[in-house]
Parts: structure tokens; C-alpha cells; sequence
């Protein structure tokens, strides 16, 4: 190979691509709604966490001022007791097709997928002792999943997917038995990207018997879930990542409605007691969703998210998913002509319709180029061993933004 970059007519094309898609773009005046970062030319890793809205700092200040400051106590009564609910519901409203009632914010999400995996194994009927869980899910489901499979006596069952298309039901048929009792998986890969197929799993899953908990890191906020439509038992979430809600901002837990009578989640702190403030000397949970909480929530920590639900509310989760869609084929068609040619991978369903929010792509040199890459102001995502992952925050990433992450790759590489 004399030259390996390709020619700059190719460049030049995909330039121009990248700004018509952006100029037709009906959810541009979006990009403008987020706070600057000076000297960032490409933030592909708003899957991470997502870029804080700009009328986030007034709404901070102002919570400070007119609520925390001087409602002082008195807006645990007035505003801030059934919070948990409210953004959960919104959040059901929003991202998750689910009606009102069966969706609440608590914990960090490694927590919260405790409770729900604890709560779902054990709810599984007679004779039931396993917990199926996909070889490639995130370390802390895994990890998770393990710890309860241990304190319950029951047994881990891997699968083993296909890492770039993800789990399937295919996948799924071998290992499901009368001996399920819980099903963990992820709608969206957080390697891969790989979609998975919600309402066929799920059916899948309740005809062998058992439950299943989707975990939603990598989905809320930039595809739409569909969790009363699919039958989803349990469900967990990340608000920092497409829901912008600040680092550790807390997770949101789903319990479909007509399961939650049946469930007992392990951490019974007095926030999910029939009667919070009786003080009485035994524990009796709460009906409903509200039994998913344990301590005080972290209320400060749930302002931030509130801001973006709106975002995403106002543009519609379906607009946000066709810019998603417009984003991630772009990044594909950018990384076929100008990486696949210096040895580049696509690790990523190359069918958009099998893909959630991000794409990932491999090389020997990953690591190395991730850290180049930083040093120059352009963010993408390194993954362990040689992926780097292309985040593409529909509301705050254009085309371009997105062009000129795979242009700097493309320099990386060549130079
Ligand atoms: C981001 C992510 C988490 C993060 O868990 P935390 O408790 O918030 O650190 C868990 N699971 C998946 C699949 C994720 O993508």
C-alpha cells in the first residue's frame, strides 16, 4: 500500500454530506441547548455522560435559593417526598412506553439491579434456581447477578452471544428451562451496540416460566423502549448517560404493575415503609413502586435529569431515534470509507435497525489512538481490548461533530 489515507475528494464528499444531513436536521437548534465545552471539536461519548443542558446552572442555583435555602425542611413535605415518583413516572412518560405507577428513582443502578435481580429471583415459583445472564453484559450486572446467585443458593447460567450482533433468541433457546427463574439482560449492548429484540425475548422468557430484568443503560433517552407493549417484568436504567442527568445521578427501577404485590426487594429501609414516619418497631413495605426505595433520595442529584426529559419530550423519542438512526449510518459510512481501508473492524450491527445509540470500531492501535485523540479535544470512548466507541448523543451531536471524531481516528492512524 504506497498511500493508505484515503484521497481527499473522499474527505471533501463526506464533509458536505455531514453538513446537508445537519441542515435538515429538524432537531438542530437542539445542538445549541447544551453547555459549551472550549477546546472540545467532538464529544462522542455523551453515551457516558451526558453533556449537562445550559439552563442547568440557574436551575441549580435556583433550587438552592428558593427551595433547599429557604423552604428549608418543609419542602420534604411540599415538593420533594413523592420525587422519587414524579421523575419516574416522567421518565416512563417520556422513554419507556410505560403507563404511570411502575417506574421510580432510587439508587446508583448497580444497586438498584441488586434489589430488582434479589426481588425477581426470588419471586420465581417452586424448583426454579437459575439466574441467565449473557456472557458480554456489563462487569456490574454480572458481578451482581453472581453475588445474588450465592446469597440465594442458585445458579449463574451463561450465554454466550454472538459479540457483535448481541443476544437473540436463538441464543436464549438452549439454556431456558423449568429451572429459570430470572433472565438478565441488556436492550442495548454497551460494547456493541447490538438491539435486542424486547418483545420476543420477553415472550420467550414467560413461556419457559421465568422473569426477565432489561437493563436500559444504553437505551433511555435515545431508543424508544416499549415496556408495557414487550410484557417486561423488571427494568433498570442510567440517567446519566442519554438522560443527562450529571454524573451519579441515581438509576430509575420498573416493576410491571401487576407484579409488584409479589416482589420484596432486600434493602427495607424506612423510605419503603407502609408508614415512613410511625417509627414502628417492625417493617411492613409499602404497596407499590415506592417499596423500591430504601433511604432518602438524593434529591439534588435528580434536578439536572428533569431539564432534558423535557428536551426529549418536547423533540418526541421518536425524532430522537431518527437522528439516531441518521447518526450512527453516517458514522458507518464515514468509517467504511475512510478506516476500513487502514485495517479498521465495524464492531457494531452494520443494520441500523439492530443498533441502538453508538458504534464501535476496532484496532490493534485503540488505545493508543484514544489517548492521542483527548489530548486533541476530540472524546470517544476506549473499550477494552481494542474498541473504540463512537457515543452519538442525539440531541447534542451533529454530523459533522461526528465526521471530524472519524477524520481525527482516520489522522491517528496514518500518521
Ligand atoms: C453504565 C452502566 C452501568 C453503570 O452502573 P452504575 O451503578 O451507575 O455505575 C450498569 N450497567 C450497564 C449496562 C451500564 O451501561
Amino acid at each position: 500500500m504506497s498511500d493508505p489515507t484515503a484521497p481527499a475528494d473522499t474527505t471533501a464528499e463526506l464533509l458536505a454530506a455531514a453538513r446537508a444531513l445537519d441542515a435538515a436536521d429538524p432537531l438542530r437548534a437542539h445542538l445549541d441547548a447544551f453547555v459549551e465545552a472550549p477546546g472540545v471539536q467532538a464529544y462522542l461519548d455523551g453515551n457516558s455522560l451526558g453533556r449537562p443542558l445550559a439552563v442547568v446552572p440557574e436551575r441549580l442555583a435556583a433550587f438552592v435559593r428558593e427551595d433547599w435555602g429557604t423552604r428549608l425542611i418543609r419542602s420534604w413535605d411540599e415538593q420533594w417526598m413523592d420525587l422519587p415518583e414524579r421523575l419516574g413516572d416522567r421518565i416512563a412518560e417520556v422513554a419507556l412506553g410505560a403507563a404511570a405507577g411502575q417506574t421510580i428513582v432510587a439508587d446508583s443502578t448497580s444497586v438498584v439491579l441488586y434489589k430488582l435481580i434479589r426481588a425477581g429471583a426470588a419471586a420465581a415459583g417452586e424448583g426454579r434456581t437459575e439466574i441467565v445472564i449473557e456472557e458480554g453484559n456489563f462487569p456490574t450486572d454480572r458481578f451482581i447477578a453472581a453475588g445474588v446467585a450465592a446469597e440465594l443458593g442458585m445458579e449463574l447460567v451463561w450465554v454466550q452471544p454472538d459479540p457483535v450482533h448481541g443476544v437473540t433468541v436463538d441464543d436464549l433457546a438452549p439454556v431456558l428451562s423449568q429451572r429459570t427463574a430470572l433472565v438478565v439482560l441488556s436492550h442495548v449492548d454497551y460494547r456493541s451496540g447490538a438491539l435486542a429484540d424486547m418483545a420476543a425475548i420477553t415472550a420467550q422468557v414467560h413461556e419457559a416460566g421465568g422473569l426477565i430484568l432489561w437493563d436500559l443503560c444504553h437505551s433511555a433517552g435515545s431508543v424508544p423502549v416499549r415496556l408495557d407493549d414487550s410484557g417486561a417484568d423488571l427494568a433498570v436504567g442510567c440517567t446519566y448517560k442519554y438522560l443527562n442527568g450529571g454524573p451519579g445521578s441515581p438509576a430509575f427501577a420498573y416493576v410491571r404493575r401487576d407484579l409488584q404485590p409479589h416482589i420484596r426487594q432486600p434493602i427495607q429501609g424506612w423510605w419503603s415503609a407502609a408508614d415512613i414516619f410511625a417509627m414502628g418497631p417492625q417493617y411492613a413495605p409499602t404497596p407499590g413502586i415506592r417499596q423500591l426505595l430504601s433511604g432518602t433520595p438524593p434529591v439534588t442529584s435528580m434536578l439536572a435529569m428533569q431539564a432534558m426529559l423535557d428536551l426529549i419530550a418536547e423533540a418526541g423519542i421518536e425524532a430522537v431515534r431518527t437522528k439516531s438512526v441518521s447518526l450512527t449510518d453516517f458514522a458507518v459510512r464515514a468509517a467504511d470509507e475512510l478506516l476500513v481501508p487502514l485495517g479498521v473492524r465495524l464492531l457494531s450491527p452494520r443494520d441500523s435497525a439492530l443498533r441502538g445509540g453508538h458504534v464501535t470500531i476496532g484496532h490493534p492501535d485503540f488505545q493508543a489512538v484514544t489517548q492521542e485523540l483527548w489530548g486533541e479535544g476530540v472524546i470517544p470512548d476506549f473499550r477494552f481490548p481494542d474498541g473504540i466507541r463512537l457515543g452519538l448523543s442525539p440531541l447534542s451531536t451533529s454530523h459533522e461533530e461526528t465526521l471530524l471524531g472519524v477524520i481525527a481516528v482516520r489522522d491517528a492512524l496514518t500518521h
